[in-house]
């Protein structure tokens, strides 16, 4: 597991954020980034996204319920989350694990570059 990305130390509620802003979650992360990993299912391969998981209960919507916008396909068990404004994932609801979310390691806030 992961307690710190670059000089951010993984806090026990942690920010994670979608790239415009408008979407903004708190994940209780007692044991920092447990099992991060790149998904294999269809849809992560072609995001590419690195993911970690929480209980169902231990992530909070702190802003953008409204822009949030939710991709299902194949046997619509499994939730993709997704910033309506900006297009980024955030998190989904596992189908191999509804009691879990799953959400995308690279949102979390860290102090990093913004961009070129
Ligand atoms: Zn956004």
């Amino acid at each position: 597991m992961i307690h710190r990305i670059g000089n951010t130390d993984i806090q026990p509620r942690h920010r994670l954020s979608c790239h415009c802003g408008a979407v903004v979650l708190e994940l209780e992360l007692p044991d920092g980034v447990v099992d991060p990993h790149r998904c294999d299912c269809s849809l992560c391969r072609r995001k590419g996204a690195i993911t970690s998981g929480v209980p169902l209960n231990a992530l909070h919507v702190i802003a953008g319920e409204e822009v949030l916008r939710c991709y299902q396909f194949n046997t619509l068990t499994a939730k993709h989350y997704f910033c309506g404004n900006c297009g980024i994932y955030t998190h989904h609801q596992r189908r191999s694990n509804p009691n879990e979310y799953g959400y995308n390691v690279g949102c979390l806030e860290v102090s990093v570059h913004s961009g070129t």
